[in-house]
């Protein structure tokens, strides 16, 4: 099928719940993409954070082929052998002791919802089942998550949600020495919001929170589930803060490209006990498989140390561009994970780049974000660079 085929079979037959851009990519190596007619694509949307190795990494590739041929699945009534495996190579590499598995980011922030209640309860009674999260969070689409989404476009048309819930602004020490209390079962935050406009925490806010969390015995969660697994410099996001949540969710970079999710915990959270929760695809063979590859591949390859080298010189170049053109407000993030604040709607500018074969993303309307596959070179973000540049002279 071409490009118009594509499109016209997907606007019949498909619910429009994505407002999608005019391409259909059919092909992906590294970080390049192709559409149906052979036009090529630099990839800075890497699949919203989710092809941190590239398009089909070579390893992944072979850990799907070779799984799927031996066992794609088997119940979780049994052992499976890349679960466990997988499970190690995670808790040996973060602050974690136990994970459970699931399918995607919003189930591992369901998984969170339900360990937090859990702990809650059995901690301080059926009052403590207070949540806090931030003003701008993005935590997923199902019922829970989307209650703990901190923005009301995605959770009024939803009413009534989860009860339970309440927001502070983002990096406000002040309202959530507020908020939290001895109602409080947990504080979910993201270390960098994605979604929400990329915008990192400071460290005074993530160590109040886990301040906070200690002294009312609450479950101080990390929602890395943008964020985690090279994609800021570090492995986890919350190494740069030098302060350790009690569980963490992952997903998007965690298959290499295959869907799974996950939720670490710390011994002092590991409190499901059998029958507490469960997901008949989470941790299946061939997801851990590939999941197993991908992060094996993101530690062995040194991706870690080139999204924090190669971001650092991405961010000084946008930098430069932000002095050079007046329309930019601001360039923040970490690693990989940038954005670029406009005067403007970032729309045109993500059409004019796309127009000249560099995919890029825009959140909140008018910040351009940026989260390249960590294999990215130099010479990949000049090339981004330069494109974007000759985009914003043209828009400016
Ligand atoms: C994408 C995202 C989610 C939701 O993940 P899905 O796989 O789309 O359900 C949750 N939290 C954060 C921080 C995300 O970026």
């Amino acid at each position: 099928m071409n490009t118009a085929e594509i499109i016209q079979l997907t606007e019949k037959y498909v619910l429009p719940t994505y407002g999608r851009l005019p391409l259909a990519p059919v092909r992906g190596e590294g970080a390049r993409v192709w559409d149906a007619e052979g036009r090529e694509y630099l990839d800075f949307v890497g699949g919203i954070a989710v092809c941190s190795l590239g398009h089909c990494h070579p390893a992944v590739v072979k850990a799907i082929c070779e799984q799927a041929s031996r066992l794609m699945h088997v119940s979780n009534l049994y052992y499976i052998e890349p679960q466990a495996r997988l499970a190690r190579l995670l808790v040996e590499n973060s602050c974690g002791d136990k994970v459970f598995f699931c399918n995607s980011g919003a189930e591992a922030v369901e998984a969170a919802i339900k360990l937090a209640r859990k702990y809650g309860k059995l901690r301080g009674g059926p009052q403590k089942h207070h949540i806090v999260t931030a003003e701008r969070s993005f935590h997923g689409r199902t019922m829970g998550a989307v209650t703990a989404t901190g923005q009301a476009k995605y959770r009024e048309p939803f009413d009534p949600l989860v009860p339970g819930f309440s927001y502070v602004p983002f990096n406000d020490v002040e309202a959530l020495s507020r908020a939290v209390g001895p109602h409080t079962c947990a504080v979910i935050l993201e270390p960098v919001q994605g979604e929400g406009g990329v915008r990192a925490a400071t460290r005074e806010f993530l160590a109040a929170a886990r301040e906070l969390c200690d002294r009312y015995d609450a479950l101080l969660i990390f929602d890395e589930v943008q964020c985690g697994l090279g994609r800021t410099g570090k492995l986890f996001a919350y190494e740069h803060y030098g302060v350790e949540p009690d569980a963490f969710t992952l997903a998007k970079a965690l298959g290499g490209g295959f869907p799974i999710g996950a939720l670490v915990v710390k011994e002092r959270a590991a409190i499901f006990a059998p029958g507490d929760h469960a997901s008949t695809f989470g941790g299946n063979p061939l997801a851990c498989a590939a999941a197993l590859a991908a992060v094996e591949s993101i530690i062995g390859e040194g991706l870690v140390e080139n999204a924090a080298r190669v971001g650092e010189y991405f961010k000084e170049r946008l930098v430069d561009l932000s002095r050079r053109f007046n329309l930019v407000r601001e360039v923040r993030g970490l690693g990989l994970m940038l954005g670029m604040e406009l005067a403007v709607e970032g729309k045109a500018v993500v059409a004019g780049c796309q127009e000249r074969g560099l995919l890029i993303n825009c959140v909140d309307n008018h910040v351009l974000r940026f989260l390249p596959p960590l294999v990215v070179t130099e010479r990949d973000v000049d090339r981004a660079v330069n494109i974007l540049a000759a985009v914003l002279a043209e828009v400016g």
